[in-house]
């Protein structure tokens, strides 16, 4: 269907865009991939589109003390290139991954997520677990609200008429010290349905790094399938000698080990392309 006539407006600052969203009819256009479907299906009709697209400033992650901080435009696409989601905030990574398709990615918005508030939308439900916080400015000023209060109803948030979401803050989840207690990495070819070539290293399981070499022969030529490869990854411990200390007992690292082994191998397969 084609939408109804509207005004449409790009302003160049928030305080502009904040002026035209006192028209209570008007409607803020992020990305559009919600919003487009529902003005077609004439399900949202508002008299004025006010289009973000302009407002340089709410585009691009920046770091602010421990927070990091993501404009309400920065596209999903965007978000997964951004270095500093990958390393603090991993999990938005992943998420925004799952989301549509490219074009999808390409054109939707944190911002537009969260605003629009569907349930079964993936970044509501991260911003949750991640405890962000929802930076939110109107006519009469900036106001945080977090994610815990900022979902209220069905496609309804604690935006007020008038109010945009200019940014959410997301407090740094990375821990400051990152060593392993046990590491494993896996690399393996796989030739019609067998494993032509293993090899597993052991990182912390012995005084220097050793490979898994019980694995590797138990898997060498073996098909590549659970039924093979969970007997093998039980051996990934043996002929270690892994510390005793106070971050894990000796037991507990070779239990480790084995879980982390099957871990790797196996998506080692699934990701296979010539070599994982
Ligand atoms: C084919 C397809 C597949 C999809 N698959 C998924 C999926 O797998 N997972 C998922 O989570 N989502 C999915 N979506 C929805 C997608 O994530 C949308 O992009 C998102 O819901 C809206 O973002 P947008 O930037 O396009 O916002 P828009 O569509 O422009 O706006 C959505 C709503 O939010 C309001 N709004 C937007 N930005 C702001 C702001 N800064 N301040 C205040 N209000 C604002 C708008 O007025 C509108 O009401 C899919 C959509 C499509 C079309």
């Amino acid at each position: 269907m084609i939408p109804a006539a509207v005004e449409y407006t790009r302003p160049s600052t928030v305080d502009a865009a904040i002026e035209v969203l006192a028209d209570e009819d008007a409607k803020v256009l992020a990305g559009g991939q919600s919003l487009i479907p529902l003005l077609r299906l004439r399900l949202s009709a508002p008299t004025v589109l006010v289009d973000l697209g302009a407002l340089a400033d709410l585009r691009g992650v920046r770091q602010d003390g421990d927070d990091l901080v993501i404009g309400a435009m920065t596209t999903y696409d965007a978000i997964l290139r951004d270095p500093l989601v990958g390393r603090y905030a991993p999990l938005l990574a992943a998420a925004t991954q799952t989301v549509g398709d490219r074009q999808v990615r390409h054109l939707g918005t944190i911002g537009g997520s969260l605003a629009h508030a569907d349930p079964a939308g993936d970044l509501p439900a991260v911003s949750l677990a991640l405890d962000a916080t929802m930076e939110v400015t109107g006519a009469s000023g900036t106001r945080s609200v977090p994610a815990t209060e900022f979902f209220v109803d069905y496609l309804t948030t604690a935006l007020a008429p008038g109010e945009l979401l200019t940014a959410v803050r997301v407090p740094n989840n990375r821990v400051a010290q990152g060593w392993a207690l046990v590491g494993v990495a896996a690399l393996c070819r796989r030739d019609n349905g067998n494993i032509a070539d293993i090899r597993v290293a052991l990182a912390n399981m012995a005084p220097t790094p050793v490979r898994a070499t019980a694995v590797e022969t138990a898997l060498t030529g073996a098909q590549a399938h659970h039924t093979a490869i969970i007997p093998a990854c039980d051996r990934a411990a043996e002929g270690t000698s892994p510390a005793d200390d106070l971050s894990a007992s000796a037991g507990y690292r070779r239990h480790l080990a084995c879980v982390l082994t099957k871990r790797a191998i196996t998506g080692c397969i699934a990701g296979y392309v010539d070599e994982t």
